[in-house]
């Protein structure tokens, strides 16, 4: 164990954050919601250009209500990729929904178009999609987009990792029904804790608002016909959030530089590949994330193990979801040609998860700290 913490994904504070939130001490504006709430709302649909936008205590909570605002019960199905965050398909057991996991595309790791048709020629009363833009690379929107509208269902985008990215010209979050962004700790940006629903539809995210502060009808007397949650973001949270945006762009300059970096340095490996970017897009590069040709036998668990020697945090891929004990009882729709068979669990995204791994992404790492985390990585390709 050597030198200091050399971090995946931590927060990078700047000093505007407690500008807003000491206006909010110096005003008392400590509780409850605030003018912080209402100007990060419109700040954030102002940035990714979309109208109306609901200010949550976490990115679950607002798929949560998205899944809610669109009326998803018990017993429907909703598709969800299979690789992501748990915090994509735990709402839809909330709602005692079931998901059905779709595999991935090599071309961005996010959901096949192809395994989604066919998820509803399998499925085709199914209810809602979740679309997710894994570690920041915007999905097939368009073809997803499309077969969701040729069957008449609602597109939820999960955008948690995403905020900023963009597909030809528009930002990820803005395309479907509803989108969502999450500003937990290690995301690009972050309010130590936080989510935001946004939507060209406003009674989607006045709904949210209005079951996120209990449901309460509009009555003297404390009178309600729903049952609500306390899901509201907090007046002092959104000002870290409001100095937090002035600098969302600088970031992502700051991780594409970081992905530009690693994939220099690994150009000469063959055998290294890096996760791939929507060429139709611009991703933010959340985190850079590498796949190893399974020929050579080094495993992403050696790299990880050395890193960590060091100091060094790095972590696996998600492990896909259809893999999970807890959900072992949801079907999952392969990729074309990936064991479509009954009882065979290959899959692409299986794939990823057996040969990934995500690299130390931190907007705060040095030259030095790049430069040893490279060499760590290529010691074991070495001939
Ligand atoms: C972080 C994340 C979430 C959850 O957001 P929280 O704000 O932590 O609740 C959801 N989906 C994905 C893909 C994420 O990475």
């Amino acid at each position: 164990m050597t030198g200091k913490k050399i971090y995946l994904s931590s927060p990078t504070m700047h000093g505007e954050e407690q500008e807003f939130i000491k206006e909010a001490f110096d005003t008392n504006w400590v509780a409850p919601l605030g003018p912080n709430v209402n100007a990060f709302e419109k700040e954030i649909a102002d940035y990714v250009g979309i109208s109306h936008a609901s200010a949550l205590s976490a990115g679950t909570a607002a798929i949560h209500l998205a899944l809610k605002v669109l009326g998803i019960s018990q017993g429907d199905l909703v598709f969800v990729p299979t690789l992501t965050f748990s915090a994509t398909c735990n709402p839809v057991v909330y709602e005692k929904a079931v998901p059905v996991f779709i595999d991935s595309e090599k071309d961005t790791w996010n959901m096949d178009p192809d395994a989604l048709r066919r998820a509803f020629e399998k499925y085709p009363n199914v209810k809602a999609v979740i679309v997710v833009h894994l570690y920041g690379t915007p999905a097939k929107l368009y073809e997803i987009m499309e077969i969701c509208r040729e069957h008449n269902v609602p597109l939820i985008e999960d955008a948690a990792e995403s905020l900023g990215s963009t597909y030809k010209g528009k930002h990820t979050g803005t395309f479907g029904d509803i989108g969502i962004y999450s500003f937990n700790g290690n995301k690009i940006i972050t309010t130590s804790g936080g989510g935001m629903m946004v939507s060209e539809k406003e009674e989607f995210t006045k709904k949210a608002t209005f079951l996120a502060t209990q449901a309460r009808d509009p009555a003297r007397h404390y009178q309600h016909s729903n049952i609500g949650y306390n899901y509201r973001m907090s007046n002092i949270v959104a000002g870290v959030g409001r100095g937090q945006l002035l600098h969302l762009e600088e970031h992502k300059d700051r991780k594409k530089a970081i992905y530009r970096q690693y994939k220099e340095a690994f150009a000469d490996i063959p055998e290294i590949t890096l996760n791939p970017l929507n060429e139709d897009g611009d991703a933010n590069c959340w985190l850079t994330c590498m796949t190893i040709s399974p020929a050579c036998g080094v495993t992403p668990n050696q790299i990880m193990d050395a890193l960590d020697e060091w100091n060094i945090e790095s972590r696996p891929i998600w492990k896909p979801m259809h893999l999970q004990p807890v959900f072992a009882k949801c079907d999952f729709i392969a990729a074309e040609g990936n064991g479509c068979k009954e009882g065979v669990r290959e899959s692409a995204a299986e794939d990823i998860f057996n040969r990934g791994l995500c690299l130390p992404s931190d907007i705060k790492n040095t030259p030095e700290d790049m430069e040893l985390i490279i060499k760590i990585v290529r010691k074991h390709f070495d001939r």
